[in-house]
């Protein structure tokens, strides 16, 4: 028996180590462009990942800022006259697959999914982006098998911290705020966004590949864990 119902969870840089393997396909497209464009592939990338600053600043709170195509095309806007618009949709989908390709878990997170589920605490993901990208995600994590719901701000089209994302997800998992605990890497988001609603909440903080970010005196997580098994403690599950 666990104290606790349901664990909400976020998705890039707490179940996946996204960070790094963005930056990875970024690269790959961005070399593909720039050899299929004969541009300096360093002097290309340059711009693409301040193309890709751009795009992440020009649209908070919504999905678009996710977007990648917008980031090639003001790219190649910049670089080449008479770029193949065509070319567009392929080199966006060029970079979610290889991102779906090399995906990579943080350690321990399927051993302890596992537990949580037998122990009957559901399992949500709760994520910033559109839903298409985050179920394809999950599929190809593998994690599919271990969770209740996803809930992806798409739907309730402003992303974390506003609220109704994470309302969304209790009322799909048909439990209260008080008897739920959030797990994230972004103390704005995941962390201030749950204790609003009374969601106990804390911060994954691994010490290889982690992630956190927001870090602001003014948000306390209730909880920090540096391994990701340190949430069944938090979820106080009887071994
Ligand atoms: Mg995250």
């Amino acid at each position: 028996m666990a104290k606790f119902k349901a664990l909400l969870l976020d998705l890039d840089d707490t179940l996946i180590k996204s960070n790094l393997i963005y930056d990875r396909a970024l690269r790959f497209s961005s070399d593909y462009l720039a050899e299929k464009y004969k541009l300096d592939k360093e002097e290309f990338f340059k711009l693409v990942l301040d193309k890709h600053l751009i795009v992440h600043r020009n649209f908070p709170t919504i999905h678009t800022r996710h977007s990648r195509i917008l980031v090639f095309r003001m790219a190649l806007e910049e670089t080449v006259k008479n770029y193949d618009l065509g070319l567009l949709p392929s080199v966006e989908d060029m970079y979610w697959d290889f991102f779906m390709n090399n995906i990579e878990l943080y350690e321990g997170i399927c051993e302890t999914l596992e537990l949580i589920r037998k122990s009957k605490v559901k399992i949500a993901i709760v994520s910033d982006g559109d839903l298409s990208l985050r179920i394809r995600k999950v599929e190809s994590a593998g994690l599919m098998k271990y969770i209740d719901q996803l809930v992806a701000s798409e739907e309730v089209i402003f992303e974390k911290p506003f609220s109704a994302i994470f309302t969304l997800a209790l009322t799909r998992l048909k439990v209260e705020a008080g008897s739920v605990v959030m797990l994230g890497n972004d103390y704005k988001s995941d962390v201030r966004g749950a204790q609003l609603l009374g969601i106990k909440a804390g911060v994954f903080s691994p010490l290889k590949d982690g992630n956190v970010i927001n870090k602001d005196d003014s948000i306390k997580a209730d909880f920090i864990i540096k391994k990701f098994g340190e949430i069944i403690d938090v979820l106080e599950i009887r071994k």
